[in-house]
This record gives structure tokens, C-alpha cells and sequence, in this order.
């Protein structure tokens, strides 16, 4: 097949990128150092490359990603690095053979890991971003309580999500050594072998963590690619060119292309097209002034600011090489 006969809107992925992204963090965080993030790409053919590269264990955002790599068999070693009340599933997953480690950060999901049948645990600190985590100083009390219930406390686990994407790498490195800090403190009271975290904005800077959670660095977006992270664009959505509007007195040319804000996740803002001013987008619409004239029928290549919800919105992705698709691989870990 070729990438003309692709209908669109469709996401591309192109190889060579891909795979030269996968061998640049697995060279950085090898082998185990690596626990890549599967939501950013929710496809477990993807998953079995990195899992090539040599990475053991994954990263899941939501229970139908720890049951999809399980399924599988990509469950060696998957932590839920989320916090969960309904744990039945992941008991089941476990049961069924899987390792599953989830991240509790209070006594509500601590009780549910252990009534679930979740046996591993992660206690989760929040490190300066307000979403989930307790403080550094409730992690002991925290893994002495979920010891008391039965569990395995496999160490600590701490996202910095707000330093990902920070515009200036020497402060985005201060700035993650200070959360750090806070992770390992927190470590020193809950012990364990594992201090989990980081992102591809801080795969380079952060070398306080055991396991590297970085998901975005195998497909990339316009959002890591301007704060400086030096991956390659792998992941593209492709479009066709729908209408052009050639100069007016009241109005420059412009053209529209049918990948719309339902085919992107626009949370980081607009997309970009190479050789291209993009306007606005609307449901399935992008509009863009071209550098030079387009065609009715044209494809153009659509960059994403943002990788993860992006990939969410669409049911498969194609690899491709050059001109030509190599393999279309269904986003398989999508749902909830
Ligand atoms: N770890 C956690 C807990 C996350 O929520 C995320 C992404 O938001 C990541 C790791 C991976 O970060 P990135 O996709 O920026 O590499
Ligand atoms: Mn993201």
C-alpha cells in the first residue's frame, strides 16, 4: 500500500524516525533503566519494539492499558502509575500472571490495591505538580500502612510533569533537581529498590531516578520538538487538501485540509505544517496559509502539539518508509 491510498484523516508514523528515537533513549536508559510510557502511543506493536530495544517493564495511565499489555504479553513488569479505587481488573490481570505494580498515594487506594488483588505498590509523591501524590513526609506512614495490609512496597514513584516542556534546559534541570529531592527524601523513608519517574523533557537532566517513565520521545510532537528535546518527529497526521482560496483584496490564499481539531489534540494549541502557517483549526477542519500554492487532493503532513491525546482520537497508525506503508498497527490500548 501506498500513503496516497491511505483515506484521511490518518496517523503516520515514519520508521526510520521511530526507530531512531527508540535507539536513542534506549542507549541513554537501557535495558531496565527504561520503563517507557505507553500512553503516549496506546499500541502494543509499538510497545513490542520498544520492548526490542531492550526495555523491560512499561508505564500504564489507565487499567485498560495494564489489561491490553498484558494481553499481549507484554506484562513482565507493568506499573499503573496512577492511582485507582476499582482494582478488580488489575487483581484479575495479576491472577492471570502478569507482574502489576500500582501507585497509591492514600489510604483510600492502598485499602483498593489490597482488596483488588494487587500485590505490588508504588507510594506516589507529588514532586510540585498539583495532581496526584502525597507530600515527601507522608510516605513512610503511607508504606508502613500498605505493608500492614499485605503489600510489597517496591519503593517510590514521582512524576514532574510541570518541568517537561520548560523552555529553558539549565533551569528545567535545576528545577528537576530540586523535585528530586523531594522523591528522594521520600525514598528515605519508604525504602524499596525502585524510584520511578521523569518524561522525555527530562530524560536528559533527571539522573535521580532508577526507571525513566518517558512515553512521548517515540512518536514526538511540535510542544517537546520547540522546548529543544532532540527527538525526531515521528508521528504525523496525514491530511488532503479539501479547498484552497486563492489572494483576495480583503483576504491572503489560504487552504483547508481535513484534519480537524476531532483528528488532534489541540490541549498544547494549533498544530503545525511544514512550509505552512496554520490558521485555526475547526471539527474537521485546519485551515493554513501555504508558503507555496496547493492543490485540491494535495496531502499535507500535519504535526501534532501534542502527542498522547492525538494518538487517542484515532483507531490505527501506519508505519511507513518513504512513500510506502509498512504495516498498519491498530492502537490497540485506547478506552478506558
Ligand atoms: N509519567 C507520568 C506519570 C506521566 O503522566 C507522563 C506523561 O504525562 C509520563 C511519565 C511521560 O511523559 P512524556 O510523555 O512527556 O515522556
Ligand atoms: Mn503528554
Amino acid at each position: 500500500m501506498h500513503l496516497a491510498d491511505l483515506q484521511t484523516p490518518a496517523l503516520v508514523v515514519d520508521a526510520e524516525s521511530l526507530e531512531a528515537n527508540l535507539a536513542a533513549m534506549a542507549a541513554r536508559w537501557p535495558g531496565e533503566t527504561l520503563r517507557p510510557h505507553v500512553k503516549a502511543h496506546k499500541t502494543t506493536a509499538l510497545a513490542a519494539r520498544q520492548e526490542a530495544h531492550g526495555a523491560v517493564g512499561f508505564t500504564c495511565a489507565t487499567i485498560r492499558e495494564v489489561e491490553g499489555m498484558a494481553a499481549a504479553g507484554l506484562g513482565r513488569d507493568l506499573l499503573l502509575a496512577n492511582e485507582v479505587l476499582d482494582t478488580r481488573r488489575l487483581g484479575r490481570v495479576v491472577a492471570d500472571g502478569a507482574r502489576v505494580t500500582v501507585a497509591v498515594d492514600s489510604p483510600e487506594t492502598i485499602a483498593a490495591a489490597a482488596a483488588g488483588g494487587v500485590r505490588e505498590v508504588l507510594i506516589d509523591v507529588n514532586v510540585g505538580m498539583p495532581r496526584c501524590g502525597c507530600r515527601p513526609e507522608e510516605a513512610g506512614a503511607l508504606a508502613a500502612r500498605a505493608r500492614t495490609a499485605g503489600l510489597t512496597v517496591r519503593g517510590v514513584m514521582g512524576y514532574e510533569g510541570h518541568l517537561q516542556a520548560w523552555p529553558d534546559p539549565e533551569e528545567r534541570a535545576r528545577l528537576t533537581d530540586e523535585a528530586m529531592t523531594r522523591l528522594r527524601a521520600a525514598h528515605a523513608e519508604v525504602g524499596g529498590d525502585v524510584i520511578s519517574g521523569g518524561g522525555t523533557g527530562t530524560s536528559a537532566c533527571n539522573p535521580w531516578v532508577t526507571e525513566m517513565q518517558a512515553g512521548s520521545y517515540a512518536l514526538m510532537d511540535s510542544t517537546y520538538t520547540a522546548a529543544g528535546v532532540g527527538y525526531a518527529q515521528a508521528l504525523h497526521v496525514l491530511g488532503t487538501v479539501v479547498h484552497v482560496s486563492p489572494a483576495r483584496p480583503d483576504m491572503p490564499a489560504y487552504a483547508v485540509a481535513d484534519v480537524g481539531l476531532k483528528a488532534l489534540g489541540m490541549d498544547h494549541g494549533n498544530p503545525t505544517i511544514p512550509g505552512a502557517q496554520v490558521w485555526f483549526c475547526s471539527d474537521e477542519h485546519v485551515t493554513f496559509a501555504p508558503d507555496d500554492p496547493v492543490r485540491v487532493g494535495d496531502r499535507v503532513l500535519v504535526v501534532p502539539a501534542h502527542v498522547d491525546p492525538t494518538v487517542a482520537y484515532h483507531e490505527r497508525m501506519h508505519l511507513v518508509a518513504d512513500e510506502e506503508v509498512l504495516e498498519t498497527w491498530s492502537v490497540d490500548l485506547r478506552g478506558w
